[in-house]
């Protein structure tokens, strides 16, 4: 399988500038390494009607091409379970039956870090067990063996974070993304994982968990994010901040893609035309502050 680099967006509504920079930027980073790009929807959660299909046209407006079809995670049910199943028979998972505020009104368990699962439900005795079972759905979680796991990633290097015992699928039966993103890189052919730099945090507990799969990790490159001029991360209220919007006042794609190529220190038009100059060990490694772009001329 040739390897590949990708880009995966929710289709929980259009892209905006922020995540349309992250997605040159992994489209830079995968054909500057000879890797295929390939485009994987993470529909399985927050999926809005009609906004897979503008999000492709606006990937395809700035000319982010991509290889072969485009993946959604809803059709491949049948990969995750398999990978639950298996780590279900090494004994590396347990039922949960907590509520989220059963989680976090738990008292912490001796040493562990903030916001990691308390433990609650990891060794309930079999009585306990059938009583909760008699109550509500259980999640999955792993049954972590370690409580922190370090990753090497190209603009951050050694980064250790967090592992807990994390929720694989969801008491309503729906996988966990960092159950889904592992098995789906793998089960791609995706060897290097460009995103922004907000998953950082979950790197950790994603490698940790490719590694019980025997799955290698994958190069990491955790972008800097877009912010509005308070430095909080874009959002839609930030004003014109889609292709749509910034068209509807005048400014066309490619202005748009010269002025993320621009902040990225890389000369404007087609991103092939970017792919000698760009360099990753050279990128910003700050957030870049979105402030607008006037219409044609005034910029
Ligand atoms: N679907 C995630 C998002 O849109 C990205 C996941 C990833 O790149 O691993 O935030």
């Amino acid at each position: 399988m040739t390897s590949a680099g990708r880009f995966a967006p929710s289709p929980s509504g259009e892209l905006h500038v922020g995540n349309l920079r992250t997605a040159i930027l992994a489209w830079l980073f995968a054909r500057s390494s000879g890797r295929n790009f390939l485009l994987r929807v993470e529909d399985l959660d927050r999926a809005r009607s009609g906004a897979e299909a503008e999000q492709l046209r606006d990937l395809a407006a700035i000319g982010a091409t991509w290889d072969g079809d485009v993946v959604r995670q809803t059709a491949r049910g049948a990969l995750y379970t398999a990978a639950i199943s298996r780590l279900q028979a090494a004994g590396l998972t347990y039922e949960c039956f907590c509520t989220r505020r059963e989680i976090q009104e738990a008292p912490s368990a001796p040493h562990a870090p903030q916001g990691a699962y308390p433990g609650t439900c990891r060794n309930l005795d079999p009585a306990e067990l059938e009583f909760k079972r008699s109550t509500r759905p259980a999640a999955v979680r792993l049954r972590a063996g370690v409580a922190e796991y370090r990753v090497h990633d190209v603009l951050h290097g050694a980064y250790a974070g967090v592992v807990d015992d994390f929720v694989l699928r969801r008491n309503d039966g729906v996988t966990a993304y960092n159950l889904a993103v592992v098995v789906d890189d793998a089960e791609q052919g995706i060897d290097q994982v460009v995103r922004g730099d907000d998953l950082l945090p979950s790197t950790p507990r994603q490698a940790y968990l490719a590694s019980l799969l025997n799955i290698p990790a994958p190069e990491y490159a955790h972008v800097p994010l877009v912010v509005n001029s308070d430095g909080v991360r874009l959002a839609k209220r930030d004003g014109a901040v889609t292709l749509r919007d910034l068209a509807l006042a005048g400014i066309p794609s490619d202005a748009v893609r010269d002025r993320l190529l621009a902040s990225l220190g890389l000369p404007a038009g087609r991103l092939e035309r970017a792919l000698d100059a760009f360099d990753p060990t050279a990128l910003p490694r700050e957030p870049w502050v979105w402030t607008g772009m006037g219409s044609p001329g005034s910029t």
